[in-house]
């Protein structure tokens, strides 16, 4: 498959998981509700040039800018994704898993009266969602995600 030049990705509402890793890598990926048709999908897709992502077969072969995504494996469907869009590190962590905002570094003391004690006494930083205000830190899930996602690119 040729590497499109995207704006960003839709992922339809059977990768919710897959949809909350990549956008803690950095990419930009809307979900599409369960509610939507398919002609709705590739609609949205077209008008904001956005690359689908689906696990449904038929509809990867109506629209040209989309895969299959193959398997219901987690692991293999970041590895897939992956093989076709490699991650760039200086992207990771800039996405608010929950909305596909955008997030930034901050001292601590601008976020302290909204995490627990411990983090903040732990860590000088977090990240901010600009677009949903939730804050983020580099605790345990963080090493286990870049663990996980590490171990990913190294088999591809
Ligand atoms: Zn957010």
């Amino acid at each position: 498959m040729a590497r499109f030049r995207v704006e960003g990705f839709l992922a339809d509402s059977m990768l919710g998981r897959l949809t909350r890793w990549l956008r803690l890598m950095g990419y930009s990926v809307e979900y599409a509700s369960s509610e939507w048709s398919d002609a709705k999908i590739m609609e949205y897709c077209n008008s904001k040039g956005l690359f689908l992502l689906t696990r449904d077969r038929e509809l990867s072969k109506r629209y040209s800018n989309s895969f299959y995504v193959r398997s219901e494996n987690l692991n293999d469907q970041l590895a897939q994704f992956l093989s076709e869009f490699f991650p760039s590190r200086d992207l990771f962590f800039t996405r608010c898993p929950l909305c596909n905002g955008k997030t930034s570094r901050v001292p601590m003391s601008q976020v302290s009266d909204r995490v627990p004690d411990g983090v903040r006494s732990r860590y000088d930083s977090a990240f901010v969602c600009h677009n949903c205000g939730k804050v983020y830190w580099e605790g345990t899930h963080y090493d286990s995600i870049l663990k996980t996602i590490n171990s990913i690119i190294t088999r591809l």
